[in-house]
């Protein structure tokens, strides 16, 4: 077996090798370019929803692609596994799922055709504020209801890819915490038209160790009209919460697709550099670490799979979907830092890509969640040991 067919899944072969022709036209170079000018990468986003990927989970009959989550997740993969960085579009994919659960059907009927078109983007996603953190339920973005509208005020940080997308799904609160109730009470979920902003609203770039197009938003009194709000009123946590297994596996996936990236980059160096006259491969402290990667990202893989199939099958998997994202990320880093060693210098070469998907697949053991808050879950949830908090 060589080594790419070794780090290939044999499933959803069509899925997989359309990806990766449509991939082969953003290359190193390209992800270069961009991330040294901290940029959009614009002609990829449009490329992938011009193929109609970003549409892989919207039902056939708003012109989605109506695929299963599993197919999906084999979309983002191989995306990683390119080489390139689906971060730039990803929340297209999992954020309209609270739309289509839990909207109207004058919404999903106004919205869902446009997102699949490609003529609306719906790529942000504002949860995160700069005091509440990993706490959503002491949020304080407010919306009021006024008459026909609700008027927002407050402020969000790491509100990614914003400026590039014309709506937004916003968390915000429409009650305060009541006394006795559920911290999460009171929170309502809300698609706000971008384009109808105006100057009542305020986007600033905040610059990071990776090209990632993340943002503080505020909203300076931003009225939206009171069918903005999803579902109903103060269930809002609920909607999102729904959505965020769907995420927490596709980033899993993404994570995967990083890990064989890595794995495969460094194998073919091992393969080739030669130094004390034999490949560096030849030694076993160069090849363990590489097969240690190996399993642990084959492991990560299966929870994966296993958490997608749950999913599709509409049972509870919220166990799997962190386990997945948990193991994925470690799994992706341990394959991230395994690769820079492996390459010595040049690993920390612009040109060989390394040290650049080394800086993006490192986010996703902080967000959408840390591990620490994933670990708190499976202790509390799972294996019913005392809430810490
Ligand atoms: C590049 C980037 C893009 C992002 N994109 C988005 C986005 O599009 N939309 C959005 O809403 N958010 C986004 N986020 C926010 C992300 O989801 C949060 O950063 C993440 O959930 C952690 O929250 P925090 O940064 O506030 O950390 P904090 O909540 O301040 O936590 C800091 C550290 O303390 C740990 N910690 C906190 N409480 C506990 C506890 N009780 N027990 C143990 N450990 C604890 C955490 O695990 C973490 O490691 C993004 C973040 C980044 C960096």
């Amino acid at each position: 077996m060589n080594v790419s067919s070794a780090v290939r899944d044999e499933s959803f072969r069509e899925v997989r090798d359309g990806v990766a022709k449509l991939c082969s036209r953003f290359p190193g170079e390209y992800w270069r370019a961009l991330d040294r000018a901290a940029e959009y990468p614009r002609d990829f986003v449009s490329a992938l929803t011009e193929a109609g990927y970003l549409s892989a989970l919207i039902p056939e009959e708003y012109g989605g692609l109506g695929m299963s989550l599993r197919e999906a997740a084999v979309i983002m993969e191989e995306i990683q596994r390119a080489g390139c960085n689906g971060a730039a579009c990803h929340a297209q994919m999992y954020i309209m799922g609270t739309l289509l659960r839990h909207g109207s059907e004058a919404q999903k009927a106004r919205y869902l055709p446009e997102i699949a078109s490609g003529r609306l983007r719906l790529q942000a996603f504002g949860v995160t504020e700069p005091t509440s953190g990993t706490d959503t339920g002491s949020l304080k973005t407010f919306a009021r209801r006024d008459g026909d509208s609700y008027v927002v005020r407050g402020q969000k940080i790491w509100t990614s890819r914003v400026a590039h997308s014309d709506l937004m799904l916003l968390l915000a609160r429409t009650a305060p915490q009541a006394e006795g109730g559920k911290r999460t009470d009171g929170l309502s979920v809300f698609v706000v038209d971008l384009r109808q902003a105006g100057d009542r609203v305020t986007i600033r770039p905040i610059r990071t160790m990776m090209n990632h197009s993340t943002t503080e938003v505020f909203f300076d009194d931003l009225r939206i009209p009171a069918d903005s709000l999803i579902g109903e009123e103060g269930k809002g946590f609920r909607y999102i919460l729904s959505g965020m297994n769907a995420e927490r596996i596709l980033i899993a996936s993404e994570c995967v697709g990083d890990a064989k990236w890595f794995i495969a980059k460094a194998a073919a160096y091992a393969g080739e550099r030669v130094v004390f006259g034999r490949p560096i491969g030849q030694n076993q402290g160069v090849q363990f670490p590489i097969a240690r990667a190996y399993a642990s990202m084959r492991a990560a893989e299966l929870m994966v799979e296993r958490a997608a199939e749950k999913f599709d099958q509409g049972l509870d998997c919220g166990q799997e979907a962190n386990m997945a994202k948990m193991l994925a990320a470690e799994s992706s880093f341990e394959a991230a830092n395994m690769c820079i060693q492996t390459h010595g210098g040049f690993g920390f070469a612009e040109e060989f890509d390394i040290e650049r998907k080394f800086r993006e697949t490192r986010l996703y053991q902080v967000a959408p969640i840390s591990t620490n808050l994933i670990l708190s879950y499976l202790a509390e949830h799972v294996l019913g040991l005392p809430r810490s908090f």
